[in-house]
């Protein structure tokens, strides 16, 4: 493969962008080696500028559940560019998109558009702390939820219920109202509710861990966590910016029986454009301005062709049987990469919920962060430059989930197993 265009772009890049990249998971330091840079996309392919094609199972970090460039996303897109790119002032697909989650995830009774699911995660936490009166939240080791002040935080070694910081630039004084427990851990939960039960205006969780590989909850886990909130006036808020309309239409919650307080969104609600939406019960939503005195706000929130694409995906996943075949595809590719890597001998274990799968290179289960942080993450960076080399792009870190679409085909499996076979003798060598 020649990558001497991409290697171009990376140079000029890194001259004028911090890292050459405008999000740093791009930049490949985890793997190693330079990002190539991209042309075009199109279904389960990218295309990048030195004339290479990749099978992708990133899919724009979740989004592209349909495959890129999807031709019923791209013609929504179009008429709506037609009569003008914004407003400023309501439009009537900001109402069909509040329809259309509210009745997708039922939990969500209003919802309020945003740009990002950082945007929605620190609005969420807002609301929280405004309706409880409560400054302290919760969250797990190995979530993400965007880089907001309050979730750049780890857990304090002196006392454990003080998070520090782990970005220059996050003031302590903030950082001491996160605590950040483990993942999976029923007890924890219960000593820290115990301990502090009476201050904890949320928990927010990834309900499946997509920012640790991919981390399934514990049977119960999820409802553990919902008895403590609920017993203690503590807010539940699951951060389905990742899961939602990806692990099963209606997200975790549907596809585990949890019902949160709050839910956040982003990346397949906005069908490729920049968009997150944040919605929970109505008294809770209520709340916010101008209904009532928690602000938030935003100039191009509600943007009528980010709606547009995100209605047109939201109605293709809709069709009959759609998470069930994704579901299906990932199976079949993580048995094979499980075949492939026996054949080779490299110790393996993969994770699938719906349409997202993690690979652990480890011949252990692995469900905590912990586990997860001790896979051989030199033998998935070598796996991970074995399959770019042959065209096939997993994500550049082995902390990340991948993503199986629709646009994935029974041939395109095939030819990223057939890629695995190659690969994981290279990590066995
Ligand atoms: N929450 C989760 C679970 C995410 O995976 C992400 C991004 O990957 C975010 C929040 C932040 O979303 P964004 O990158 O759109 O700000």
């Amino acid at each position: 493969m020649k990558h001497e265009k991409s290697r171009a772009l990376f140079a000029r890049a890194q001259a004028l962008i911090p890292g050459g990249v405008n999000s740093p998971v791009r930049a490949f330091r985890s793997v190693g080696g330079e990002p190539f840079f991209v042309e075009r996309a199109d279904g389960a392919f990218l295309y990048d500028v030195d004339g290479n094609r990749y099978i992708d199972y990133v899919g724009s970090w979740g989004p592209m559940i349909v495959g890129h460039n999807h031709p019923g996303v791209r013609a929504a897109v179009a008429e709506a560019i037609g009569s003008g790119l914004s407003y400023g002032a309501p439009c009537p697909a900001e109402v069909t998109m509040a329809e259309t989650i509210t009745r997708l995830v039922p939990s969500c009774e209003m919802v309020r558009m945003v740009n990002s699911g950082t945007e929605a995660t620190l609005s969420a936490v807002r609301l929280a702390r405004g309706a409880t009166g409560r400054q302290r939240i919760v969250k797990f080791e190995g979530c993400y939820h965007g880089h907001g002040d309050s979730f750049l935080v780890k857990a304090g070694s002196g006392m454990l219920t003080l998070g520090v910081p782990t970005s220059p630039g996050v003031p302590a004084g903030l950082s001491e109202l996160t605590t950040t427990i483990s993942y999976n851990d029923f007890e924890e939960a219960t000593a820290l509710f115990d301990d502090i039960g009476g201050e904890i205006a949320a928990v927010i969780i990834e309900p499946v861990v997509g920012n640790a590989n991919c981390l399934p909850p514990r049977e119960g886990y999820l409802g553990h966590l919902r008895e403590l909130c609920t017993k203690h006036g503590a807010l539940l808020i699951f951060d389905e910016v990742m899961t939602g309309f990806r692990v099963a239409l209606g997200g975790a919650q549907a596809r585990y029986g949890v019902t949160p307080d709050l839910t956040t969104f982003g990346k397949i609600i906005g069908g490729g454009m920049p968009v997150g939406a944040y919605g929970g019960r109505r008294d809770l939503m209520e709340r916010i301005a101008p209904a009532g005195p928690i602000y938030q706000a935003g100039t191009l929130s509600g943007n009528p062709v980010a709606m547009a694409a995100g209605l047109a995906m939201l109605g293709l996943i809709q069709e009959p049987g759609f998470h069930d075949r994704l579901e299906a595809t990932a199976n079949v590719l993580c048995d094979g990469f499980e075949q492939a890597a026996r054949e080779a001998g490299v110790p393996l274990t993969t994770n699938r919920v719906g349409a997202m799968f993690g690979l652990f290179f480890t011949d252990r289960k692995v469900d905590t962060y912990a586990g997860a942080t001790a896979c051989d993450t030199g033998a998935f960076n070598r796996f991970f430059h074995a399959m770019l080399d042959r065209g096939v792009f997993l994500a550049p870190s082995a902390y990340e989930a991948g993503f199986v679409s629709s646009a994935h085909d029974a041939d395109m499996v095939e030819a990223t197993l057939s890629a695995a076979r190659d690969a994981f003798r290279v990590v066995a060598a």
